[in-house]
């Protein structure tokens, strides 16, 4: 409930970071989201691109998002649960860059308790990590 307390405003709905069928920890919605309305943000630290590629280059897991082409936002320090959103090839939600923030809004109704997915899109993993999301059409990497 503290999570709740301490939601910060451009968190719009609440959810709770939980381990994911997909991969590692994931988000969860812990109330109804209903379709096209923005859940929430993911807020960092702002650095070049280029030092985003260098901290990015090898490492498993990386919470880095380029929002524009000199500049990315390093959110492996925030608190912000949108960080955790996986990504699936049948996303129940998107992932919008914006004036440089990264907004999540939804697709479509997300039931409590559904994991929120987004589609990467183009990531720094290049195809070179298996996609286990389990849609239909899952193209198998990322
Ligand atoms: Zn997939």
């Amino acid at each position: 409930m503290g999570a709740l307390a301490e939601r910060p405003p451009y968190q719009k709905f609440a959810v709770r970071v939980a381990r994911s069928r997909i991969d590692g920890f994931g988000v969860f919605a812990e109330e109804p989201i209903p379709p096209r309305l923005k859940i929430g943000e993911i807020r960092g630290e702002a650095i070049s691109v280029a030092e985003a590629r260098r901290r990015a280059a090898g490492q498993q897991r990386i919470m880095i998002v380029e929002v524009s082409t000199k500049t990315a936002i390093d959110a492996s320090k925030s608190s912000d649960p949108m960080r955790f959103t996986n990504h699936s090839c049948a996303p129940n939600a998107r992932l919008q860059i914006r004036d440089g923030r990264i907004e999540f809004y939804s697709l479509r109704a997300i039931t409590v308790d559904e994991e929120v997915t987004v589609n990467y899109g183009e990531t720094h993993h290049e195809g070179r990590l298996a996609c286990r999301c389990g849609a239909p059409g899952c193209i198998g990497k990322l």
